[in-house]
C-alpha cells in the first residue's frame, strides 16, 4: 500500500523535547497506515489525507536548521510513502539527526535507509506475538515486522522498541513471551510499555488497567520502562 499524493503528511508538530532522546526536534505526521490497531490514537492521519506537500515541509526544516537537532519521521506509517527516501535524504543533508516511527512493516525501505545511513535513530512498534498480531493490527505484518527488528539489530542502529499494551488486548503472559522473543533475537536494553489511555481511538475499546507494573518483568538484558 504506497502512497502516492502530492500532500503525503497530514501535519507537523514544530517543536519538541520528548520524542527524540536528549534532543530538540520537530515531527512530521505521514497520512496513511497498512495496520488498524486498535487502539491507534490517531485515526484521522491513519484514515484522512495529508496537506502539506514535502517541498513545503522542506521549506519548513530548512528554516529550522540550527534551531531544532533532529526531525522525526512518525504518523501512520511514513516508510509507506513512495518519495521517503529521497525527502529523508533531502533532509539529512541539512545536517539534522533522523529518527524514523516505524510499525516495521517496510523492511526494504528501512534497509535502503540504513545502508545510505540516513537514519540516527528508530522507535519500533512491537505490537504483539503471531497469536495476537491480527487481531491488535488487523494486517497480517508480523513477519516483516520480525525482519526489520533483525535488519536494526544486525546493523547495530540505535533503537527503541515499544509496545501498546491495553489490559484486555495483552495479558502478562503475552508480555513475558514477547520480552523473551526479543531477547532471544539478541536484543538488550531500553523495552518501553505504554499503557493505553482512552480517547478517540480506531476502536472504541473499555477501560484499561495498569497490572503489568505489579510483576517484574525485567531481564538481565531487557529494562522495562513504563509510559503513560
Ligand atoms: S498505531 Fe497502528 S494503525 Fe495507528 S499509526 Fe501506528 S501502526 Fe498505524
Amino acid at each position: 500500500m504506497k502512497q502516492n499524493v502530492s500532500t503525503p503528511i497530514y501535519s507537523i508538530t514544530p517543536f519538541t523535547l520528548l520524542d527524540y532522546p536528549h534532543r530538540s526536534a520537530c515531527i512530521l505526521w505521514f497520512a496513511g497506515c497498512n495496520m488498524r490497531c486498535l487502539y491507534c490514537y490517531n485515526p484521522e492521519i491513519v484514515f484522512g489525507k495529508g496537506s502539506i506537500s514535502f517541498e513545503k515541509a522542506l521549506q519548513f526544516i530548512k528554516n529550522r536548521v540550527q534551531l531544532l537537532d533532529a526531525v522525526v519521521f512518525s504518523g501512520g506509517e511514513c516508510l509507506l510513502h513512495r518519495k521517503a527516501i529521497s525527502f529523508i535524504t533531502k533532509v539529512k543533508k541539512m545536517g539534522f539527526l533522523i529518527k524514523i516511527d516505524t510499525n516495521g512493516s517496510q523492511t526494504k525501505v528501512l534497509e535502503e535507509l540504513i545502508q545510505k545511513e540516513l537514519i540516527d535513530y528508530v522507535a519500533l512498534d512491537f505490537k504483539a506475538m503471531p497469536a495476537n498480531f491480527e487481531k491488535i493490527t488487523r494486517s497480517n505484518l508480523f513477519v516483516p515486522f520480525a525482519k526489520s527488528l533483525l535488519l536494526l539489530l544486525q546493523n547495530n542502529i540505535p533503537f527503541e522498541v515499544r509496545t501498546t499494551v491495553h489490559s484486555d488486548l495483552l495479558k502478562i503472559e503475552d508480555i513475558r513471551e514477547m520480552i523473551s522473543f526479543l531477547e532471544n533475537l539478541g536484543y538488550s536494553g531500553a523495552y518501553y510499555i505504554q499503557h493505553f489511555v482512552n480517547g478517540s481511538t480506531i476502536e472504541k475499546l473499555g477501560e484499561s488497567f495498569k497490572e503489568l507494573e505489579k510483576h517484574n518483568l525485567a531481564t538481565e538484558k531487557i529494562k522495562i520502562h513504563f509510559r503513560g
